[in-house]
């Protein structure tokens, strides 16, 4: 039965053009209490889209709000010894280049445990955390980051704007995409931000996601997939002026964009121009770019499946690492149950003694590799596998093999 497209989020143009559409799926971290296991699964449909106007991709809008911030599940971004790095670096070089010190102010958004801004607290840095999950504030506010339990909006900040803060920088990883309004939340850091202060927002490039098949970073938690074009256009559109980007290896390939107020005194680098040029040369500017990515998906799950029927033929044990979001798209998307994945492991103890959403593949400690001595892990958060082959060293020189599935399948021994 036909029906009408949904209308962007952003700029409101009707939906007509398909990124890819992945069926019908739970919400990728609704993880199942073992009480829970005869309990079907709620799903909504999963269909990604790009608006034809300002090329924002984005996934159907169809699940109420308060079930995706409800899930019992906590995020804590301190479990990633190499996401720490990352932030750590980050803080050095942000503070070096613009000139940080104890009278100037960062504020990041959606602050999470902290992980972030206590590299600014070393520095003698004040802070300032946004956060809405209590749960992990909390953790924050006992590590003496000061942190605020609320969703960032423009009202927000501009009540703290009222209140007197005007952040020097305003620092955002990975929050863009779960925004349910981004023209609002780009509103908000345009109302808060100094004269001269700098905004910093990383998320995942949009143009890695559709090269290399990355299609398991959709989930409904998501609502957006982000490319310098479309970001550039609704920051305008807000009055901020991009004036930097770096491609980084985060996330598979990530973008840190730097943007300013337009009249602001940051001069524009040749970084920009780059990651203009790159967008330009793969049409992401046009929807052509976007035509063709559903084929590369099946053929990728296509391949996993021959890989685990295979597996199971020949005997061997395959268990999963990592009960990541993006895992659940993969093994969702491509139907694979316990019967191809005994079990996955994760060092997260909240995610651990759970069913996975959707193929209901229970989740244990990492010890259970070393009790257990599967064949194969196949790691499902790909983009931290050298940290984990590193990390279960021990078990490989034991004869133990490393599998990714993204952009295809790929054995390590
Ligand atoms: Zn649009």
């Amino acid at each position: 039965m036909p029906t009408t497209p949904p209308n962007c989020q952003y700029c409101g143009t009707a939906l007509t053009n398909t990124l890819v559409d992945l069926g019908l799926s739970p919400l990728s971290n609704s993880y199942v209490p073992l009480d829970r296991a005869q309990t079907p699964d709620n799903t909504y449909p999963l269909h990604a889209r790009v608006c034809g106007s300002c090329f924002l991709v984005q996934v159907d809008d169809v699940v109420p709000a308060d079930e995706i911030f409800n899930q019992d599940y906590a995020y804590f971004s301190s479990f990633s010894q190499s996401w720490l790095d990352h932030c750590q670096a980050f803080a050095n070089a942000s503070s070096a280049r613009f000139g940080l010190g104890d009278s100037s102010l960062v504020v990041e958004i959606a602050s999470n445990d902290g992980y972030l801004l206590q590299y600014f607290m070393e520095k003698g840095i004040k802070v300032l955390g946004v956060e809405p999950s209590a749960s992990v504030a909390t953790v924050a506010q006992s590590k003496g980051v000061d942190t605020r339990v609320e969703f960032f909006t423009d009202a927000f900040a501009k009540q703290l704007r009222s209140e007197g803060l005007a952040p020097d920088l305003i620092c955002s990883a990975n929050v863009l995409a779960h925004v349910p309004d981004i023209g609002d939340f780009v509103a908000g850091v345009a109302s808060l931000l100094s004269d001269n202060g700098v905004y910093t927002v990383e998320f995942p490039h949009l143009l890695n996601l559709i090269n290399l098949v990355q299609f398991d970073t959709i989930y409904h938690e998501h609502y957006t997939y982000l490319s310098l074009v479309a970001v550039e256009r609704i920051f305008r559109d807000n009055g901020l002026r991009v004036f930097d980007v770096e491609e980084i290896p985060t996330h598979g390939g990530s973008l840190r964009v730097y943007a300013c107020l337009d009249d602001a005194s940051h001069v524009e680098t040749d970084g920009v121009a780059a990651v203009r040029a790159k967008e330009a040369a793969a049409k992401l500017d046009t929807l052509e770019g976007y035509q063709g990515f559903e084929t590369h998906v099946e053929a990728l799950r296509d391949g996993l499946l021959a890989y685990l029927k295979e597996a199971k033929a020949s005997g061997r044990k395959v268990a999963g690492y990592g009960a990541a979001a993006k895992g659940n798209t993969l093994l969702n998307y491509s139907v694979v149950g316990p019967d191809l994945i005994s079990y996955v492991v994760d060092k997260n103890p909240a995610k651990q003694d759970t069913l996975l959403p959707g193929s209901r593949i229970p989740v244990h400690a990492v010890d259970k590799l070393y009790e257990d001595r599967p064949d194969d892990i196949i790691i499902l958060p790909w983009n931290i596998r050298d940290e984990v082959i590193a990390q279960l060293d021990d078990l490989r020189r034991q004869g133990t093999r490393f599998v990714t599935a993204v952009p295809h399948i790929e054995i390590f021994e």
